[in-house]
């Protein structure tokens, strides 16, 4: 109805054609790019929104910057209006990666490119690039962590306790987390070294919905009240900052962070601020330090290159196959931080010094 009619409009006001080599390709200048980001619940989006905001604004390009706050019909809602307004591009964070489907068809039909950002889109054909960290390498340095402060990996003898916990269901990057992680801690659970007293270490087992960090307090009081009564829990497995915090108020409620009765090693994603303090206090003992200004600078690269005829840099053409296609993907790198290292993130202008105070 009235949409279709809106999208055709757009389609002949930008002059491109419908089919054909050439869609996508426009010399044409500015334009609005349509940024979909997923919740401003935690501080990683907002910073992410903010510099591709800002960079893509230092660019040429005008931009509708739009959070979803992980309500995937809110999201869908906006990427249509997005499509309605005859944006150039779109960047897109799913909340649900399975979700949005119909939405890049519509987007492709009206011969918009769609950068999935961070997170893969699943089961279409219709996007055309992915910008994001190396996911399974985060878990496998959070796994690494665990075995490391554990002692595991210089040759120590468990058994030790550990946890796991795994990010939300609908999330693409939650089984590259946990499948990377498990990389790394499976060989010491197979030999007992590592045990999981909740036996529960199933994926399906282990969901987070929506990253919520209070659903993840809830989860480790209950482990904490069934599996360890009688004896303590030396690491848990937790792949976002948000997570970490609720799991450690569930640490702290049954005692933990005393001399007697030391924090376990708590893992993390994201270099969050609160986390970061956390890491200074000795309490969280990792995160994932995942720079969101390369992440939207990789990301404005690309659309400058799909919107002006030239090659989006790619570096990995084989790890994200969505379902319907491998995405041509930009992946960065993830940085392991702890206590010995955050003095990084000052150094890259990721915090100031008083900040972490
Ligand atoms: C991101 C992580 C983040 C998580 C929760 C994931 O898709 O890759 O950086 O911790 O979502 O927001």
């Amino acid at each position: 109805g009235a949409g279709l009619l809106a999208l055709s409009l757009t389609a002949t006001a930008c002059g491109q054609e419908a089919v054909g080599g050439s869609r996508y390709k426009s010399k044409e200048k500015g334009g609005t790019i349509g940024i979909a980001m997923p919740t401003k619940s935690s501080e990683r989006w907002i910073a992410d929104g903010r510099n591709m905001a800002k960079q893509f604004q230092a660019a040429g390009y005008k931009t509708d910057l739009q959070y979803g706050e992980d309500d995937v019909r809110t999201q869908v809602s906006q990427i249509e209006n997005m499509i309605t307004k005859g944006h150039r591009l779109l960047v897109i964070a799913p909340i649900n990666g399975g979700a949005i489907s119909d939405v890049v068809k519509q987007a492709h039909e009206a011969n918009i490119p769609v950068i999935s950002y961070d997170r893969l889109i699943l089961g279409t054909k219709n996007v055309d690039y992915y910008a994001t960290f190396d996911n399974d390498k985060v878990g496998r340095l959070q796994g690494q962590y665990i075995v490391d402060k554990l002692g595991l990996s210089k040759g120590r003898k468990g058994p030790f306790s550990i946890e796991l916990f795994a990010g939300s269901s609908d999330d693409n990057n939650t089984r590259y987390f946990f499948n990377g992680a498990m990389k790394v801690l499976k060989p010491y659970m197979d030999k007992g070294e590592l045990v999981v007293r909740s036996k529960q270490t199933k994926l399906n087992q282990l969901y987070t919905e929506k990253w919520s960090g209070s659903a993840a307090q809830d989860r480790m009081e209950d482990l904490l009240n069934k599996a360890y009564s009688s004896r303590d829990v030396d690491a848990v497995l937790s792949p976002y900052d948000g997570m970490s915090i609720g799991i450690l108020s569930a640490l702290k409620g049954v005692g933990y962070g005393t001399k007697s009765k030391p924090y376990p090693v708590v893992t993390g994603q994201d270099a969050e601020l609160a986390s970061v303090k956390s890491i200074l206090r000795g309490q969280q003992r990792q995160t994932i330090y995942k720079d969101t200004r390369k992440l939207a600078k990789a990301t404005v690269q690309m659309a400058k290159a799909e919107l002006t005829g030239g090659k989006p840099p790619v570096n990995d053409t084989k790890s994200y196959d969505n379902g319907e296609k491998v995405v041509p993907t930009f992946l960065l790198n993830p940085v392991s931080v702890d206590k010995s290292n955050t003095q990084v993130l000052v150094d890259q202008g990721y915090y100031t010094a008083s900040q972490l105070k």
